[in-house]
């Protein structure tokens, strides 16, 4: 069948068609199951992607941090998985302890704060730690999970260097412990579908890429402080037009040039960039031109190729991204994509498997924003070796 001649003759079919093989496409290779079985069974939408659990009792996820991610998303999100649940938490915040308790179903025996998280060593409720820290913290909590011998989920950005990242991997191998890092748009449909457009050539080859994320963010936060996040804009939320190029490519970068943008408000970016702009080059020569800031908001993840384009907008969210092709709108599934993503890895634990995010992905981007950073300072073009 010729995939061009049917676009022209009938558009919308062949999308609705496309978004559907799609959809299926993405199920199976989330999750490896048969939804059509699971569907049989009646099960609810997220049981038929995660294909039910199987006998096997819940893994335990201890959340450490819990803030505002944790509060509004993982914690939610945990409510929908099949293969773990939310068994402890981890906070220094002793006021937060009663509500998470109540409302989490939460024992006395599962709630610890950061002086004694060690000894939750010795408890076999806990199989999972997921570390929502500031990212300064990150690697200590790494490191003191996979010592108490408990699988690890860290959040983005892996670390604030390159040599913690090492060190975390290091730690997690020596333990023989897994290591995920929370990159949930890799369990999202539209973002998955980016992949699938460039394998499968539709539209041809990718000429470019354009990819965009910042936030106007409120003053007097962690993420401004640049010992506590480890850079701005670009660690935080830039660390997505970094994923979202790669995966749309399907190759990892060997160049970065950069330029950091001007200042407007030095009161609220007084220790990070308030923006950025860089370039990645990509095997073959395509390039990704990308963006992100503090001060300013925007969500795009966009290629255009030798007969047409493809993009996402909103591409990051953790609901309503929208997906769109020169040739007509993508409908694809909704999905809570924090359980897909930790059910995932509940998986690759009762699976000895490793994940599809793991710390080798979350290291690889950590060595690219410091090329970023390299390149804004120095003006420099930086290549990306051992990546
Ligand atoms: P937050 O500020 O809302 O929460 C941080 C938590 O850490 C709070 O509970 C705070 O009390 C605790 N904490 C402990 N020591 C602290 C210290 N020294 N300074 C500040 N806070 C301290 O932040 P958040 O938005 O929940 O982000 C936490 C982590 O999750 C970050 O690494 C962030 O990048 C990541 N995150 C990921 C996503 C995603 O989509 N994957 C989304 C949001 C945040």
């Amino acid at each position: 069948m010729d995939i061009h001649n049917t676009f022209s003759v009938n558009r919308r079919s062949f999308i609705r068609h496309f978004s559907k093989s799609i959809g299926s496409a993405w199920l199976a290779f989330s999750v490896g199951t048969n939804v059509l079985q699971a569907r049989n069974m009646e099960m609810s939408p997220l049981e038929q992607m995660t294909g039910g659990t199987q006998g096997s009792r819940k893994l335990g996820i201890a959340l450490v941090g819990l803030g505002k991610y944790a509060t509004e998303q993982l914690a939610p999100a945990l409510t929908e998985t099949r293969y773990c649940k939310l068994a402890g938490i981890v906070t220094g915040t002793p006021d937060k302890i009663e509500k998470w308790k109540s409302k989490n179903d939460i024992p006395d025996k599962n709630i610890y704060n950061y002086q004694n998280f060690d000894s939750i060593k010795d408890n076999p409720d806990i199989d999972i730690v997921y570390i929502v820290l500031p990212n300064s913290m990150h690697a200590e909590y790494t490191f003191r999970a996979a010592q108490a011998g408990k699988h690890v989920i860290c959040e983005k950005p892996m670390a604030i260097t390159v040599k913690q990242c090492e060190e975390m991997m290091a730690a997690c191998k020596k333990a023989d412990r897994l290591l995920s890092i929370g990159y949930r748009l890799h369990f999202e449909p539209h973002n998955l579908t980016m992949t699938k457009l460039g394998d499968d050539k539709v539209f041809g080859k990718i000429k470019s890429i354009t990819a965009k994320d910042g936030q106007d963010i409120e003053p007097n936060v962690w993420r401004l402080d640049k010992e506590r996040a480890g850079g701005g804009p670009l660690v935080d939320v830039g660390i997505y037009c970094v994923q979202g190029a790669i995966y749309t490519v399907g190759k990892n970068p060997i160049a970065v040039t950069a330029k950091e943008g001007p200042k407007t408000d030095f009161e609220r970016f007084k220790e990070v960039e308030q923006s950025m702009s860089w370039q990645m080059e990509f095997p073959g020569g395509v390039v990704a031109s990308c963006e992100t800031s503090y001060a300013e908001d925007m969500n795009l993840l966009r290629a255009d190729l030798e007969r047409g384009w493809y993009e996402l907008g909103p591409a990051y969210a953790y609901k309503g991204i929208k997906g769109k092709t020169n040739q007509g709108d993508l409908d694809l599934p909704k999905v809570n994509q924090q359980a897909l993503q930790m059910d995932d890895f509940a998986q690759c634990v009762l699976q000895n498997k490793k994940s599809r995010v793991p710390g080798e992905m979350g290291l690889r981007d950590v060595k690219i924003l410091e090329a970023i950073y390299e390149a804004a300072r120095t003006g420099k073009r930086i290549e990306l070796k051992n990546l």
